[in-house]
């Protein structure tokens, strides 16, 4: 089997989402995504990424990964975007080597670990990082979670409970940090950042987790305080208080609170976590296995964690693909405790480009049926009017 065509796809509503396509000569085609500066990823897939796997078989993906890191990124000093077209790549080679064994991927990393992975809905709401992100959450509506964590945290987190889901994550404070410059919060902010977690406690007790998201807006001293606060309200986790790059931070940010640490969607390659688990900087250990390599790299990553005694929980806050991958690396490793889901995503666009997502029954999503990944982008995609794609084929 070779490889003989990649393709990149973007589409208008979602700027900051890449597709790519790995085409064989045995009509398999492996997908997958990644997100955030689209454009560059594209441009780094056809011109670097393309020349070395066209015509190599996809099945060896191990190899193809250590190539591609040493040549096309730790060499040049590369990392983030580098990383990100690299991720994309290699989920999009495991789709394809599941689908010529037949299997799903998980099968591949061992099987089944657990029968289902316990999810939690991200409070986004359906334009959340998509156009007109800046515009979401401004108004009450279908599944705008954005807007219901602020305005109506009791509603949602009972409307949650109702479909099955424990555990929810809300970021309350981000707006007072966008206001200002995260390195200080009056008195009064605090305790409006602090209203969602009263009002849910209030109105279902402890029957919902609240995991606190911080996006890296807010510094160190900062941080604390408003750790020291929310602990009244025993939220599961802070994530991303501080920027995922300063391991002493985080790691001085855990010996500051009582609420346990989860770092970090924004380190990637194993040799970044590394650090972050020799200090024992974080209670658990988040991956986002189409920013931090793949699912060859965060398999590993997910490995380090368990043997320092740590869980792991799966991100997705990105594309249906990004979501999959999560999916089989929780299923399959004895130290995933969550997959992350975005309802309204998973309920909405996601379902424009892929024939199927995730099934989520009880808070649990259920191991993907189909071989590969376990779904695929609906045909119709590339026939839209607004679908950028551009093609690297292998020449005769
Ligand atoms: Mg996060």
């Amino acid at each position: 089997m070779k490889i003989t065509a990649i393709d990149t796809i973007q589409l208008d509503p979602y700027p900051f989402l890449i597709l790519v396509r790995v085409h064989t000569d045995t009509g398999l085609i492996g997908v997958s995504d990644t997100f955030y500066t689209g454009d560059a990823i594209r441009g780094f897939v056809h011109e670097t990424v393309a020349s070395y796997l066209l015509g190599k078989d996809p099945r060896t993906i191990e190899r193809h990964w250590e190539a591609l890191y040493a040549r096309t990124v730790a060499r040049w000093g590369g990392v983030g975007m580098e990383l990100r077209a690299l991720s994309a790549i290699d989920a999009a080679l495991w789709d394809i080597l599941g689908q010529s064994l037949g299997t799903p991927i998980y099968q591949l990393l061992g099987g089944l670990a657990r029968d289902r992975i316990r999810t939690y809905n991200t409070c986004g709401g359906p334009l959340y990082g998509g156009k007109g992100g800046s515009r979401a959450g401004e108004g009450k509506g279908l599944l705008e979670d954005l807007w219901a964590q602020i305005n109506e945290p009791e509603v949602l987190a009972q409307e949650l409970l109702d479909e099955g889901i424990t555990a929810m994550k809300i970021w309350p404070f981000d707006r007072f940090a966008l206001a200002g410059d995260g390195r200080s919060i009056s008195g009064a902010d605090l305790r409006q950042g602090l209203e969602p977690f009263r009002r849910i406690r209030e109105a279902v007790g402890d029957r919902m987790e609240i995991m606190l998201e911080g996006h890296g807006y807010w510094d160190i001293t900062t941080a604390k305080k408003i750790a020291r606060a929310v602990e009244e309200y025993r939220p599961a986790w802070l994530e991303d208080m501080v920027l995922g790059h300063d391991v002493e931070q985080i790691a001085e940010l855990k010996g500051a609170t009582s609420t346990p640490i989860i770092a970090s969607e924004m380190l990637i390659t194993r040799y970044q976590y590394r650090h972050l688990l020799e200090r024992r900087a974080a209670d658990i250990v988040m991956v986002d296995p189409t920013w931090a390599g793949g699912i060859t790299e965060s398999r590993k990553i997910v490995t380090m964690a368990e043997s320092f005694g740590l869980p792991v929980s799966l991100h997705d806050c990105t594309g249906p693909f990004t979501l999959l991958a999560g999916v089989h690396l929780a299923l399959s490793a004895p130290n995933a405790i969550y997959q992350e889901h975005v309802r309204a995503y998973v309920r909405g666009w996601f379902t424009d480009l892929v024939v199927e997502s995730v099934q989520i029954v009880d808070g649990h999503i259920l191991p993907p049926t189909g071989s590969g990944i376990g779904t695929a982008l609906r045909p119709e995609v590339l026939e839209r009017p607004d679908a950028r794609v551009q093609t690297s084929r292998l020449a005769d």
